[in-house]
């Protein structure tokens, strides 16, 4: 069984997955909580959920299945950050876990996560969270803005509410036009926008 919770930064991602895995452990299955390492922010710091489960933090998820053995649910946050995750959390389905896994479905310049996207089709039940918009306070925003001012070279730049904030598509597009946007993170957003024919011009 397979889970897959997505949405943008501030959409309750991993609350929504907390609060499934409080469920499990409440009933008394073992729960596991995996985070990568590459996310150095204080333990579930913008979670204010407690969870009673084990918590392990890691880089490869291949080299963890002997400790995930015993687990029958089995969390992922911040999804987008694993390599080949897709493949893992299918395999890890198919012998009979229960995987939830919690990601961001794009990165801020609007490029979906290629793994996630395909965790999303292969998952038995999907959902999608949205933000409120910070710029116009519409209950739809789907995309994580940007708004640091350190160059993003790479799709992952970790960081909480002084680098990014949520917005619905028309606000994170009019703040993509914007003059001080780097010169990188404008070819991606066009490029996007023509692949997925999604201007709005
Ligand atoms: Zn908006």
């Amino acid at each position: 069984m397979m889970t897959v919770i997505v949405g943008p930064m501030f959409s309750g991602k991993t609350t929504e997955m907390l609060r499934r895995l409080e469920r499990y452990s409440l009933a008394g299955k073992d729960v596991v909580l995996i985070r990568p390492k590459v996310d150095t922010r204080p333990y579930l710091a913008h979670s204010k959920m407690e969870f009673d489960g084990d918590r392990l933090c890691c880089k490869d998820l291949n080299q963890m299945l002997d400790i995930l053995d015993h687990y029958h649910v089995i969390g992922i946050d911040e999804g987008q950050m694993f390599p080949a995750i897709a493949p893992y959390i299918t395999e890890a389905s198919l012998a009979g876990k229960h995987i939830i896994l919690s990601a961001l479905n794009m990165t801020s310049e609007g490029k979906p996560f290629e793994q996630v996207s395909m965790a999303m089709h292969y998952a038995d039940e999907l959902i999608k969270l949205t933000a409120v918009c910070t710029v116009c306070g519409s209950e739809y925003a789907t995309m994580s803005y940007y708004k640091g001012t350190q160059a993003k070279t790479g799709d992952l730049l970790v960081g909480g509410p002084d680098v990014y904030e949520a917005r619905c598509f028309r606000c994170w597009q009019e703040g993509m036009k914007n003059p001080k946007k780097t010169k990188d993170e404008k070819i991606i957003f066009e490029e996007t926008l023509k692949e997925t024919a999604l201007s709005v011009e």
